[in-house]
Protein backbone atom coordinates (compact mmCIF):
# COMPACT_ATOMS: atom_id res chain seq x y z
CA UNK A 1 0.00 0.00 0.00
CA UNK A 2 2.74 2.31 0.76
CA UNK A 3 4.79 1.52 -2.13
CA UNK A 4 2.11 2.43 -4.45
CA UNK A 5 0.93 5.58 -2.44
CA UNK A 6 4.62 6.70 -2.83
CA UNK A 7 3.99 5.76 -6.76
CA UNK A 8 1.45 8.40 -6.56
CA UNK A 9 3.12 10.74 -5.31
CA UNK A 10 6.35 10.13 -7.52
CA UNK A 11 3.55 10.30 -10.56
CA UNK A 12 2.00 13.34 -9.46
CA UNK A 13 5.24 15.05 -8.75
CA UNK A 14 6.44 13.61 -12.27
CA UNK A 15 3.05 14.76 -13.92
CA UNK A 16 2.85 18.15 -12.01
CA UNK A 17 6.82 18.74 -13.61
CA UNK A 18 5.73 18.33 -17.31
CA UNK A 19 2.53 20.25 -17.06
CA UNK A 20 4.16 23.48 -15.69
CA UNK A 21 7.09 23.09 -18.38
CA UNK A 22 4.34 22.62 -21.32
CA UNK A 23 2.62 25.58 -19.75
CA UNK A 24 5.30 27.74 -19.96
CA UNK A 25 5.99 26.62 -24.11
CA UNK A 26 4.94 28.94 -26.96
CA UNK A 27 2.19 26.51 -28.11
CA UNK A 28 0.08 26.79 -24.74
CA UNK A 29 0.55 30.12 -24.57
CA UNK A 30 -2.34 31.37 -26.36
CA UNK A 31 -2.34 35.52 -25.45
CA UNK A 32 -1.97 37.16 -29.36
CA UNK A 33 0.64 39.40 -28.58
CA UNK A 34 2.56 42.08 -31.19
CA UNK A 35 4.61 45.00 -30.42
CA UNK A 36 2.88 49.05 -30.73
CA UNK A 37 5.12 50.64 -34.09
CA UNK A 38 5.98 54.26 -33.37
CA UNK A 39 3.24 56.84 -33.17
CA UNK A 40 0.39 53.88 -33.24
CA UNK A 41 -0.79 51.11 -30.20
CA UNK A 42 -1.20 47.74 -31.86
CA UNK A 43 -4.62 46.70 -31.33
CA UNK A 44 -5.49 43.30 -31.83
CA UNK A 45 -9.16 43.53 -33.62
CA UNK A 46 -11.81 40.35 -34.82
CA UNK A 47 -14.21 42.22 -36.40
CA UNK A 48 -16.68 39.31 -37.74
CA UNK A 49 -18.18 37.32 -35.47
CA UNK A 50 -22.10 35.19 -34.67
CA UNK A 51 -23.72 34.07 -32.38
CA UNK A 52 -27.13 32.63 -31.97
CA UNK A 53 -28.95 35.89 -32.74
CA UNK A 54 -28.13 34.81 -36.31
CA UNK A 55 -26.57 31.72 -37.82
CA UNK A 56 -23.70 30.99 -34.88
CA UNK A 57 -23.94 28.18 -32.23
CA UNK A 58 -23.12 30.44 -28.49
CA UNK A 59 -24.72 32.68 -27.00
CA UNK A 60 -22.89 36.33 -27.27
CA UNK A 61 -20.90 35.96 -23.65
CA UNK A 62 -18.86 33.15 -25.18
CA UNK A 63 -17.88 35.57 -27.74
CA UNK A 64 -16.35 37.85 -25.02
CA UNK A 65 -14.74 34.86 -23.33
CA UNK A 66 -12.95 33.71 -26.56
CA UNK A 67 -11.91 37.57 -26.83
CA UNK A 68 -10.43 38.24 -23.11
CA UNK A 69 -8.31 34.19 -23.44
CA UNK A 70 -6.82 35.60 -26.62
CA UNK A 71 -6.12 39.23 -24.99
CA UNK A 72 -8.25 40.70 -27.81
CA UNK A 73 -8.18 44.71 -27.85
CA UNK A 74 -11.39 44.18 -29.59
CA UNK A 75 -14.05 42.28 -31.32
CA UNK A 76 -17.99 43.03 -33.24
CA UNK A 77 -20.57 40.14 -33.04
CA UNK A 78 -22.29 40.89 -36.40
CA UNK A 79 -25.34 39.04 -36.85
CA UNK A 80 -27.16 38.83 -40.35
CA UNK A 81 -29.50 41.11 -40.94
CA UNK A 82 -31.25 39.25 -42.93
CA UNK A 83 -30.64 35.50 -42.39
CA UNK A 84 -31.90 34.53 -39.18
CA UNK A 85 -32.39 30.29 -39.12
CA UNK A 86 -32.88 30.42 -34.98
CA UNK A 87 -35.64 32.41 -35.17
CA UNK A 88 -38.08 30.49 -34.00
CA UNK A 89 -36.56 29.55 -30.69
CA UNK A 90 -35.03 33.15 -30.56
CA UNK A 91 -37.16 36.27 -31.93
CA UNK A 92 -34.89 39.14 -32.53
CA UNK A 93 -36.81 41.89 -32.80
CA UNK A 94 -34.28 44.16 -31.38
CA UNK A 95 -30.81 43.83 -34.11
CA UNK A 96 -28.85 44.92 -31.28
CA UNK A 97 -29.17 42.39 -28.63
CA UNK A 98 -26.35 40.77 -29.01
CA UNK A 99 -24.07 43.35 -28.72
CA UNK A 100 -25.53 44.49 -26.04
CA UNK A 101 -25.18 41.49 -24.06
CA UNK A 102 -21.65 41.04 -25.12
CA UNK A 103 -20.96 44.55 -24.22
CA UNK A 104 -22.17 44.26 -20.41
CA UNK A 105 -20.18 40.77 -20.11
CA UNK A 106 -17.16 42.63 -21.25
CA UNK A 107 -17.55 46.08 -18.77
CA UNK A 108 -14.89 45.52 -16.26
CA UNK A 109 -12.31 44.61 -19.17
CA UNK A 110 -10.05 45.83 -21.21
CA UNK A 111 -11.76 44.83 -24.85
CA UNK A 112 -13.73 46.88 -26.59
CA UNK A 113 -17.39 45.85 -28.12
CA UNK A 114 -18.31 46.98 -31.24
CA UNK A 115 -21.80 47.36 -32.19
CA UNK A 116 -22.24 45.43 -35.68
CA UNK A 117 -24.50 43.70 -38.52
CA UNK A 118 -23.86 41.70 -41.44
CA UNK A 119 -25.93 42.83 -44.64
CA UNK A 120 -26.30 39.65 -46.04
CA UNK A 121 -27.37 39.69 -50.26
CA UNK A 122 -26.53 37.44 -53.09
CA UNK A 123 -23.72 38.19 -55.08
CA UNK A 124 -23.33 41.27 -56.09
CA UNK A 125 -23.12 42.51 -53.71
CA UNK A 126 -22.70 39.55 -51.37
CA UNK A 127 -22.01 39.82 -47.44
CA UNK A 128 -20.74 43.17 -45.65
CA UNK A 129 -20.51 44.35 -42.15
CA UNK A 130 -20.87 47.86 -40.78
CA UNK A 131 -19.63 48.33 -37.27
CA UNK A 132 -19.21 51.04 -35.06
CA UNK A 133 -23.64 51.03 -35.44
CA UNK A 134 -25.31 53.32 -33.23
CA UNK A 135 -28.94 51.05 -34.34
CA UNK A 136 -28.55 48.16 -36.45
CA UNK A 137 -32.04 47.68 -36.71
CA UNK A 138 -32.19 50.60 -39.02
CA UNK A 139 -30.31 48.10 -41.57
CA UNK A 140 -33.34 46.35 -42.59
CA UNK A 141 -33.66 48.03 -45.86
CA UNK A 142 -35.03 46.38 -48.90
CA UNK A 143 -32.81 48.16 -51.40
CA UNK A 144 -29.31 47.07 -50.77
CA UNK A 145 -27.50 50.84 -51.85
CA UNK A 146 -30.17 52.01 -49.14
CA UNK A 147 -28.81 50.18 -46.01
CA UNK A 148 -25.12 50.75 -47.05
CA UNK A 149 -26.42 54.68 -47.39
CA UNK A 150 -28.10 54.15 -43.58
CA UNK A 151 -24.52 52.31 -42.22
CA UNK A 152 -22.83 55.65 -43.48
CA UNK A 153 -25.36 57.75 -42.19
CA UNK A 154 -24.82 56.57 -38.77
CA UNK A 155 -21.06 56.92 -39.87
CA UNK A 156 -20.20 53.02 -39.79
CA UNK A 157 -17.16 51.40 -40.97
CA UNK A 158 -17.67 48.81 -43.32
CA UNK A 159 -16.64 46.15 -45.20
CA UNK A 160 -17.00 43.62 -48.09
CA UNK A 161 -16.89 40.04 -46.93
CA UNK A 162 -15.18 37.19 -47.89
CA UNK A 163 -15.15 38.55 -51.74
CA UNK A 164 -13.36 34.50 -52.31
CA UNK A 165 -16.23 32.85 -50.95
CA UNK A 166 -16.66 29.53 -53.19
CA UNK A 167 -20.72 29.72 -52.33
CA UNK A 168 -20.82 33.14 -54.16
CA UNK A 169 -17.88 33.06 -56.34
CA UNK A 170 -17.46 29.25 -57.27
CA UNK A 171 -14.15 29.95 -58.75
CA UNK A 172 -12.74 31.58 -55.49
CA UNK A 173 -11.60 34.53 -57.24
CA UNK A 174 -12.43 38.17 -55.74
CA UNK A 175 -14.10 40.02 -58.39
CA UNK A 176 -15.36 43.42 -58.89
CA UNK A 177 -18.61 44.25 -60.25
CA UNK A 178 -20.21 47.40 -61.44
CA UNK A 179 -22.35 47.41 -57.78
CA UNK A 180 -19.36 46.99 -56.21
CA UNK A 181 -17.32 49.82 -58.08
CA UNK A 182 -20.43 51.80 -57.43
CA UNK A 183 -20.76 51.21 -53.57
CA UNK A 184 -16.32 52.16 -53.47
CA UNK A 185 -16.74 55.42 -55.79
CA UNK A 186 -19.70 57.03 -53.40
CA UNK A 187 -17.88 55.93 -50.55
CA UNK A 188 -20.09 53.48 -49.33
CA UNK A 189 -18.06 50.96 -48.50
CA UNK A 190 -14.18 51.43 -47.24
CA UNK A 191 -12.55 48.04 -46.59
CA UNK A 192 -12.56 44.40 -47.80
CA UNK A 193 -11.79 40.81 -45.95
CA UNK A 194 -8.59 39.37 -47.81
CA UNK A 195 -8.50 37.03 -44.97
CA UNK A 196 -11.84 34.95 -44.07
CA UNK A 197 -11.53 32.09 -41.63
CA UNK A 198 -9.59 29.45 -43.11
CA UNK A 199 -9.11 31.85 -46.65
CA UNK A 200 -6.85 34.19 -48.11
CA UNK A 201 -7.10 35.87 -51.23
CA UNK A 202 -4.74 37.77 -53.77
CA UNK A 203 -7.40 39.18 -55.78
CA UNK A 204 -8.73 40.69 -52.73
CA UNK A 205 -5.19 42.54 -51.55
CA UNK A 206 -5.22 43.52 -54.91
CA UNK A 207 -8.66 45.53 -55.26
CA UNK A 208 -8.09 46.48 -51.46
CA UNK A 209 -4.59 48.37 -52.89
CA UNK A 210 -6.04 49.42 -56.10
CA UNK A 211 -9.20 51.01 -54.55
CA UNK A 212 -7.69 52.35 -51.28
CA UNK A 213 -9.46 50.14 -49.41
CA UNK A 214 -8.74 48.54 -45.26
CA UNK A 215 -7.17 44.71 -45.49
CA UNK A 216 -9.27 43.13 -43.21
CA UNK A 217 -9.24 39.57 -41.55
CA UNK A 218 -11.24 37.83 -39.51
CA UNK A 219 -12.56 34.47 -38.02
CA UNK A 220 -16.10 34.70 -39.10
CA UNK A 221 -16.77 32.24 -35.68
CA UNK A 222 -19.80 30.72 -35.94
CA UNK A 223 -18.59 27.66 -33.44
CA UNK A 224 -15.98 27.82 -31.20
CA UNK A 225 -12.74 29.26 -31.64
CA UNK A 226 -10.91 27.09 -29.76
CA UNK A 227 -12.24 23.88 -31.73
CA UNK A 228 -12.38 25.94 -35.04
CA UNK A 229 -8.69 26.85 -35.05
CA UNK A 230 -7.39 24.40 -32.97
CA UNK A 231 -5.59 26.51 -30.27
CA UNK A 232 -5.08 23.52 -28.35
CA UNK A 233 -2.27 22.47 -30.83
CA UNK A 234 -1.15 25.94 -30.91
CA UNK A 235 -3.35 27.26 -33.52
CA UNK A 236 -4.96 31.05 -33.92
CA UNK A 237 -8.09 33.42 -35.23
CA UNK A 238 -7.58 35.52 -37.90
CA UNK A 239 -6.96 39.01 -37.10
CA UNK A 240 -6.79 42.61 -37.97
CA UNK A 241 -4.08 44.42 -35.92
CA UNK A 242 -5.23 47.78 -36.42
CA UNK A 243 -2.48 50.71 -35.41
CA UNK A 244 -4.76 53.63 -33.38
CA UNK A 245 -3.31 56.46 -31.33
CA UNK A 246 -5.12 55.26 -28.16
CA UNK A 247 -7.03 52.09 -27.40
CA UNK A 248 -10.88 53.82 -27.48
CA UNK A 249 -13.38 53.49 -29.76
CA UNK A 250 -12.65 56.40 -31.30
CA UNK A 251 -9.17 55.66 -32.30
CA UNK A 252 -10.05 52.57 -33.28
CA UNK A 253 -12.70 53.64 -36.04
CA UNK A 254 -9.99 56.51 -36.81
CA UNK A 255 -7.70 53.81 -37.78
CA UNK A 256 -9.65 51.67 -39.42
CA UNK A 257 -10.90 54.32 -41.48
CA UNK A 258 -7.46 55.43 -42.74
CA UNK A 259 -6.55 52.39 -43.37
CA UNK A 260 -3.80 51.54 -40.68
CA UNK A 261 -4.20 47.78 -40.48
CA UNK A 262 -2.45 44.36 -41.13
CA UNK A 263 -3.71 40.94 -41.26
CA UNK A 264 -1.95 37.83 -39.20
CA UNK A 265 -3.36 34.75 -40.77
CA UNK A 266 -1.91 31.27 -39.53
CA UNK A 267 2.17 32.26 -39.85
CA UNK A 268 1.62 35.26 -42.30
CA UNK A 269 1.31 38.79 -42.28
CA UNK A 270 -0.44 40.56 -44.63
CA UNK A 271 -1.14 44.77 -45.16
CA UNK A 272 0.78 47.68 -46.77
CA UNK A 273 4.58 47.71 -46.83
CA UNK A 274 4.83 51.42 -44.50
CA UNK A 275 2.67 49.32 -41.51
CA UNK A 276 4.13 45.95 -42.09
CA UNK A 277 8.03 46.57 -41.89
CA UNK A 278 7.73 49.08 -38.68
CA UNK A 279 5.63 45.71 -37.12
CA UNK A 280 8.55 43.12 -37.76
CA UNK A 281 11.05 45.92 -37.26
CA UNK A 282 9.20 46.50 -34.05
CA UNK A 283 9.25 42.44 -33.39
CA UNK A 284 12.76 41.86 -33.60
CA UNK A 285 15.13 43.54 -30.85
CA UNK A 286 18.98 43.01 -31.10
CA UNK A 287 19.91 41.85 -27.78
CA UNK A 288 23.32 41.17 -27.49
CA UNK A 289 26.22 41.81 -29.54
CA UNK A 290 29.65 39.63 -29.44
CA UNK A 291 32.52 37.87 -31.08
CA UNK A 292 32.98 34.03 -32.04
CA UNK A 293 36.26 33.60 -30.29
CA UNK A 294 39.10 31.94 -32.51
CA UNK A 295 42.35 30.61 -31.92
CA UNK A 296 44.39 33.60 -31.33
CA UNK A 297 41.76 35.83 -29.75
CA UNK A 298 38.84 37.70 -31.09
CA UNK A 299 37.50 36.74 -34.43
CA UNK A 300 35.85 38.61 -37.20
CA UNK A 301 32.88 36.88 -36.96
CA UNK A 302 30.23 38.97 -34.69
CA UNK A 303 27.81 36.80 -33.17
CA UNK A 304 24.24 38.57 -33.03
CA UNK A 305 21.30 37.26 -30.81
CA UNK A 306 17.96 38.70 -31.53
CA UNK A 307 14.93 38.57 -29.99
CA UNK A 308 11.08 38.05 -31.82
CA UNK A 309 8.90 39.22 -29.04
CA UNK A 310 6.31 39.17 -31.76
CA UNK A 311 3.77 35.99 -32.05
CA UNK A 312 4.94 34.76 -35.44
CA UNK A 313 7.84 32.73 -36.97
CA UNK A 314 9.31 35.30 -39.21
CA UNK A 315 10.93 33.35 -42.35
CA UNK A 316 14.09 35.74 -42.91
CA UNK A 317 15.82 35.90 -46.44
CA UNK A 318 19.29 37.59 -46.17
CA UNK A 319 20.04 40.02 -48.92
CA UNK A 320 22.87 41.41 -46.73
CA UNK A 321 25.75 42.52 -47.82
CA UNK A 322 27.45 39.89 -46.14
CA UNK A 323 27.35 35.63 -45.50
CA UNK A 324 26.31 33.91 -42.62
CA UNK A 325 28.43 31.31 -40.43
CA UNK A 326 25.47 29.34 -38.66
CA UNK A 327 22.81 30.00 -41.32
CA UNK A 328 22.44 29.65 -44.98
CA UNK A 329 20.54 32.27 -46.57
CA UNK A 330 17.19 31.75 -45.44
CA UNK A 331 16.63 32.08 -41.44
CA UNK A 332 13.69 31.13 -39.22
CA UNK A 333 13.41 33.56 -36.75
CA UNK A 334 10.97 31.93 -34.36
CA UNK A 335 8.44 33.58 -32.12
CA UNK A 336 9.07 34.74 -28.51
CA UNK A 337 12.76 33.21 -28.84
CA UNK A 338 15.92 34.01 -29.63
CA UNK A 339 17.85 33.57 -32.13
CA UNK A 340 21.99 33.57 -33.00
CA UNK A 341 23.11 34.72 -36.25
CA UNK A 342 27.09 34.60 -37.02
CA UNK A 343 27.96 37.31 -39.56
CA UNK A 344 30.96 36.96 -41.82
CA UNK A 345 31.84 40.88 -42.27
CA UNK A 346 35.50 39.95 -43.63
CA UNK A 347 36.69 42.99 -42.01
CA UNK A 348 35.87 44.31 -38.62
CA UNK A 349 32.91 46.77 -38.60
CA UNK A 350 31.57 49.18 -35.64
CA UNK A 351 28.25 49.29 -36.91
CA UNK A 352 26.66 47.24 -39.91
CA UNK A 353 23.15 46.54 -41.38
CA UNK A 354 20.76 42.79 -41.53
CA UNK A 355 18.88 42.98 -44.36
CA UNK A 356 16.53 40.40 -44.85
CA UNK A 357 13.32 40.00 -46.92
CA UNK A 358 10.21 38.37 -44.89
CA UNK A 359 9.17 35.30 -46.97
CA UNK A 360 6.11 35.28 -45.09
CA UNK A 361 5.24 38.84 -45.04
CA UNK A 362 2.94 39.93 -47.82
CA UNK A 363 2.65 43.16 -49.29
CA UNK A 364 0.92 43.13 -52.63
CA UNK A 365 0.83 39.78 -54.59
CA UNK A 366 4.58 37.69 -54.67
CA UNK A 367 6.05 40.69 -53.00
CA UNK A 368 7.77 40.43 -49.93
CA UNK A 369 8.94 43.00 -47.74
CA UNK A 370 12.64 44.01 -46.73
CA UNK A 371 13.32 45.21 -43.33
CA UNK A 372 16.93 46.30 -41.99
CA UNK A 373 17.74 45.53 -38.33
CA UNK A 374 20.74 48.01 -37.50
CA UNK A 375 23.87 46.40 -35.71
CA UNK A 376 26.24 48.70 -33.51
ZN1 LIG B 1 -20.43 36.34 -41.35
Amino acid sequence: MKKFILLLILSFIFNGTIYSQTTHSHSHERIIDFPDITGYKTITCDLHQHSVFSDGEVWPSIRVQEALKDGLGAISITEHIEYQPHKNDIPHPDRNRSFEIAKKVAEKHDLLVINGAEITREMPPGHANAIFLQDANALKRKDVIEAFKEANKQDAFTFWNHPNWVAQRPDGVATLTDLHRQLINEGLIHGIEVVNEFTYSDEALQIALDHNLTIIGSSDIHGLIDWQFKVHEGGHRPITLVFAKEHTEASLKEGLKARRTAVWFNNTLIGKAEFLVPLIESSLLIKKVGSLSSYKGESLVPQVTIENISDIDFILENVSDYTFHNHADVVEVKAKSLTVIEIKTIEEKTTLDLKFRVLNAITKPNTHPEIVLKIK
